[in-house]
C-alpha cells in the first residue's frame, strides 16, 4: 500500500466525519490543497467551493493577510489560559465586535465553537433569572425548523423533526416550539404570522426564560428566509413579556444574509447574540456569545456573581488574531455590493432549477442560494456526481444549497447553479 493509501483507508474504517457511518461509509474526497475559491483534490481535480466550509471560509482558502495574521501571532504566542491571564488579540476581538454588532451587546464571551457559544447563551440566561430570584423559569421558546447545534442544550432546541436530534428527545429538556414563521423574505407581511407564537407567550410566558431563534435566516434546519417583520415583532414580545431575546447569528453573521448581520434586516438588537462559523474567516474554531448590559451586570451582581464557564481553549490567541484580520479584511471592501452581486448570480443561475421536475422551491437571499427538492436526494450519488462537475456542493435532505466565499466570481457562480441544475434533473429522472 502507499502512503496515501494508508492513510485514506486508516480514515475510512476508524474515523467518524460529521454525522457518518464506520460500516461502509461513503466516499469522502481526500482534499491536499485550498486556495482562492477552489479546493483540489489528490487526484490533482480541482473543485469551486459552493460551501465556504459551512458558511465560515468567507475570503476563500489560504488568504495571505489571514495567513499573516496567525503566523505573526504564531511567532508570539499560540495559547496560554484565559483564566487570570489575558492578552492583546481577545481583547481588541471584544472591541471590534462590540463595535459591529447591534447596539447595547457591549459584553463578550468567547466561546471555543458554535455549539458552545449557544450553550453559553442558554447558561446566561438561565443564570439571569436565577440571580433575578425567578429561577422558576427554565425553558426556552424557540421555532420549529431551526438548527443551533450537536451538544445537549443547544440539540434541545433544534427542530425535534429536521433538527437531527429526534433520537435525543428522551433525555433532552422540554422547550416551546412553534411553528417556523411562513411569511417570506421580500413577500408583503402578515400580522398573522406572528399569531402562534404571540399565543404561546401567553400560555407559557410564566415559565419561560427566553426566545432563541436564528434571526431571518434558518440554516441547517430547513433553509428557509423569513420576514424581518417577523423577528421585530419577537422583540416587541420579549419586551412585553420579560423574556430575554437570543440571537443565533453564527450562520448569518458577517454579511452572509445581505446585512452585517442578520438582525440588522429589523433594526433589531437582542438581548444575547452568538457568533460563529465566519468570525475567523474558516481559519480555526472560534465563538462568541455577547451580552447587553443588563443581562451581563444582572449575573454578575447577584449570586453566585460569576459566570459559570470557561473553557480551556477560551480565547485561543491565533484565532482571536486570526478573526481581528478577518473582520478587518471584510469591514475594508465594498462587501455590501460584493454579496448583493452574488445574490443576483445565485438567483439568475438558479432560476432555470424553478421548472424542473421534482423541485419544490428556489430561494436566494445575500449569498446564500437554495433549492428545495420533492425527494430527499442520495447523498451517495449526489456528492459524486458534483465532484464529476468540478464543484463542491453537499446537499442535506431535500435541500441542495450553497454559501460560497465572497470571493467567488460570476463565471464560478455560473459553474456551481449549472452543476445544481444538471445533479437535480439527474435526481428528478431517477425517480420517474
Ligand atoms: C453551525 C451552527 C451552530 C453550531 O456551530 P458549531 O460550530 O458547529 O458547533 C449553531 N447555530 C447555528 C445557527 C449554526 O448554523
Amino acid at each position: 500500500m502507499s502512503g496515501a493509501s494508508t492513510w485514506q483507508a486508516f480514515d475510512r474504517s476508524h474515523v467518524w466525519h460529521p454525522y457518518s457511518t464506520l460500516v461502509d461509509p461513503p466516499p469522502v474526497f481526500p482534499v491536499v490543497g485550498a486556495e482562492g475559491c477552489r479546493l483540489r483534490l489528490e487526484d490533482g481535480r480541482e473543485l469551486i467551493d459552493g460551501m465556504a466550509s459551512w458558511w465560515s471560509a468567507i475570503h476563500g482558502y489560504n488568504h495571505p493577510v489571514l495567513n499573516a495574521a496567525v503566523s505573526a501571532q504564531l511567532e508570539r504566542f499560540a495559547h496560554v489560559m484565559f483564566g487570570g491571564l489575558t492578552h492583546e488579540p481577545a481583547a481588541e476581538l471584544a472591541r471590534t465586535l462590540v463595535e459591529i454588532t447591534p447596539a447595547g451587546l457591549d459584553y463578550v464571551f468567547l466561546a471555543d465553537s458554535g455549539s458552545v457559544a449557544v450553550e453559553v447563551a442558554i447558561k446566561m440566561a438561565l443564570q439571569y433569572r436565577a440571580a433575578r430570584g425567578e429561577s422558576t423559569r427554565t425553558r426556552l421558546l424557540t421555532l420549529r425548523g431551526g438548527y443551533h447545534g450537536d451538544t445537549f442544550g443547544a440539540m434541545a432546541v433544534c427542530d425535534p423533526v429536521t433538527g437531527m436530534h429526534g433520537l435525543f428527545s428522551g433525555v433532552l429538556p422540554e422547550h416551546v416550539f412553534v411553528p417556523r414563521p411562513e411569511v417570506r423574505f421580500g413577500a408583503t407581511w402578515d400580522p398573522a404570522d406572528i399569531a402562534p407564537l404571540a399565543a404561546a407567550l401567553d400560555q407559557h410566558g410564566e415559565s419561560l426564560s427566553a426566545i432563541i431563534l436564528e434571526p431571518v435566516v434558518q440554516g441547517a434546519g430547513g433553509m428557509w428566509f423569513y420576514h424581518p417583520e417577523y423577528l421585530a415583532a419577537v422583540r416587541r414580545l420579549c419586551d412585553a413579556h420579560g423574556l430575554l431575546l437570543i440571537a443565533d447569528e453564527i450562520a448569518t453573521g458577517f454579511g452572509r444574509s445581505g446585512a452585517l448581520f442578520a438582525c440588522d434586516h429589523a433594526d433589531v438588537a437582542p438581548d444575547i447574540l452568538c457568533l460563529g462559523k465566519g468570525l475567523t474567516g474558516g481559519y480555526m474554531t472560534l465563538a462568541a456569545t455577547l451580552a447587553n448590559a443588563d443581562v451581563a451586570l444582572t449575573i454578575c451582581g447577584n449570586e453566585p456573581g460569576v459566570f459559570m464557564h470557561g473553557p480551556t481553549f477560551m480565547g485561543n490567541p491565533l484565532a482571536c488574531a486570526c478573526a481581528r484580520a478577518s473582520i478587518d479584511l471584510l469591514r475594508a471592501q465594498d462587501w455590501h455590493a460584493n454579496v448583493a452581486r452574488i445574490e443576483h448570480a445565485l438567483a439568475e443561475g438558479l432560476a432555470p432549477c424553478r421548472g424542473l421536475d421534482g423541485v419544490a422551491d428556489v430561494r436566494t437571499l445575500g449569498a446564500i442560494g437554495v433549492v428545495e427538492l420533492e425527494r430527499p436526494i442520495d447523498m451517495r450519488v449526489a456528492a459524486p456526481a458534483f465532484v464529476e462537475r468540478g464543484v463542491w456542493v453537499r446537499p442535506f435532505g431535500r435541500l441542495v444549497y450553497v454559501m460560497p466565499p465572497y470571493i467567488i466570481s460570476d463565471e464560478e457562480i455560473a459553474a456551481l447553479t449549472g452543476a445544481i441544475g444538471a445533479v437535480v434533473t439527474r435526481h428528478a429522472e431517477a425517480h420517474t
